[in-house]
């Protein structure tokens, strides 16, 4: 994206770094291009700058104070999803994903645009992610929107396409908001069923706890079923992935302090997380607070008791009996669970286990949708680009609903599927294994 104003290169400090973040991965990068074939912004642009490779060169040279952040530079970096699929592939382990958002970080603090685009980042970043109640009472206004009839109005009229800035890809994406009592937080512990196996922590998350609380409600349930109690503390509040990926890192370490003092009260086996983005980032908070004397060694032990639910759910059999679910699906890998945390088998292995199940590979399954955090709202063209390739390969494979483990793909899968009429639902991996254990009717929705 690009900003109005220009301003000052890059000071750089001892080291290589961006707004104080360590950059020496740069210099791990051998410039083989091996990550070239597997970058989404590459295979649709074809331009070296916008490649892993050419951006990491841009990193460099801006850490060294070479060039400084010019149009040109935002744009390519800005372009770049996150989604770390050149990490996966790259031979000689560049820390893509650091880089990044280092260089976010740093793009934020020289080039924070007009007051429009500061209040926005503000209003998101700051009020709605900072604050769960401001996030339930904005919320809260927004289902009113749809039940008035307004949304339908506005859509139907299609003054929803004309919203000024961003609005309109905001509305694009506002999914069927649910209830106020399917709002309600998860009870702080859900027993389990025995015989019992120990104790985890949830993360319910931000905008999952108000949009997608039935991926909380089924995950909690799964492992109750599974012999988990599942402890969800209900002062918990963003863990800070949407900030440090936006580059608002002094939020985003706020919000990990406060999500590992939380979490540190609670005496449990593991933090189970059922978002993708925010696993990976939880993950890394050990390298996010490695700086920090106070807090590195408690950001340690936190980070290596992250799990995603599948990972965790996969290390032992689906306890029966198992209901059959009699449809055919697909998987879509989200880029922070395949990625981000190098799961790749645990989501298939679980999917394998449901009785009546079929599963048909997606082609380019773990490449990524457009989401990318709130890339679909900043990048809407290229957002949309990837969206119609993932939309075309879901068509190809005639399944009857798409399964994936992220609200964000969710949200952009269903908005792209929609948009090209293909009545497809979407469903998280724990809504599959949610039906599979009894409590819901088989079959799509
Ligand atoms: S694969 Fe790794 S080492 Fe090779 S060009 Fe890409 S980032 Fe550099
Ligand atoms: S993170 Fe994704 S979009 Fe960015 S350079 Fe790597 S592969 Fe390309």
């Amino acid at each position: 994206m690009a900003h109005a104003t220009t301003a000052p290169a890059a000071v750089p400090g001892p080291g290589l770094t961006l707004h104080g973040l360590g950059v020496e991965g740069v210099n791990q990068c051998v410039h083989c291009g091996l990550c070239l074939a597997s970058c989404p912004t590459f295979a649709e642009l074809g331009t070296e700058m916008d490649s892993p490779r050419g951006r990491i060169f841009l990193i460099k040279s801006l850490a060294e104070g070479r060039i400084g952040l010019g149009d040109r530079t935002v744009e390519h970096l800005s372009l770049c999803l996150d989604c770390r699929a050149c990490e996966t592939v790259c031979p000689a382990g560049v820390p893509y994903g650091r880089l990044i958002e280092a260089a976010r970080a740093e793009i934020e603090r020289q080039r924070p645009g007009p007051a429009p685009r500061r209040f926005f980042r503000w209003l998101n970043f700051g009020l709605l992610l900072g604050h769960p109640r401001a996030l339930r009472v904005a919320v809260g206004g927004l289902r009113l929107y749809q039940a008035s009839g307004l949304q339908a109005l506005l859509r139907r009229t299609g003054l929803a396409r004309r919203l000024p800035g961003t609005l309109a890809a905001w509305e694009a994406l506002l999914p069927s908001l649910p209830s106020a009592a399917a709002r309600a937080p998860l009870p702080a512990v859900t027993r389990a069923a025995p015989p019992r196996r120990g104790r985890v922590a949830m993360l319910t998350g931000c905008v999952q706890a108000v949009v997608f609380g039935a991926h909380n409600r089924a995950t909690a349930r799964v492992l109750a079923r599974n012999g988990w109690e599942v402890v969800a503390p209900p002062e918990q509040g963003c863990c800070g992935a949407l900030n440090a990926h936006g580059g608002d890192h002094a939020r985003a370490l706020a919000m990990a302090r406060r999500t590992i003092e939380v979490f540190e009260r609670v005496a449990a086996e593991a933090v189970v997380v059922n978002t993708s983005g925010c696993g990976a980032h939880m993950k890394a908070y050990g390298e996010l607070l490695a700086d920090d004397p106070a807090w590195a060694e408690r950001a340690r032990r936190f980070a290596a008791s992250v799990r995603d639910v599948a990972e965790f759910l996969a290390v032992e059999p689906l306890r029966g009996p198992l209901t059959p679910v009699r449809m055919t699906v697909t998987y879509h890998d989200p880029c922070h669970v395949v990625h981000g945390q190098k799961i790749r088998r645990a989501p298939r292995d679980l999917l394998a286990q449901v009785p009546g199940l079929r599963v048909v590979e997606l082609p380019e399954a773990d490449w990524c949708c457009g989401s990318a955090g709130i890339y679909n709202l900043t990048q809407p063209e290229m957002a949309d680009r990837l969206l119609r390739r993932k939309v075309a390969n879901v068509a190809r494979t005639g399944a009857q609903a798409v399964v994936t483990a992220n609200p964000g793909c969710i949200l952009q899968i269903q908005a792209g599927l929609r948009t090209r009429g293909l009545e497809l639902p979407v469903l998280h991996l724990v809504e599959v294994l949610d039906r599979a254990g009894g409590e819901v009717p088989p079959g799509p929705r």
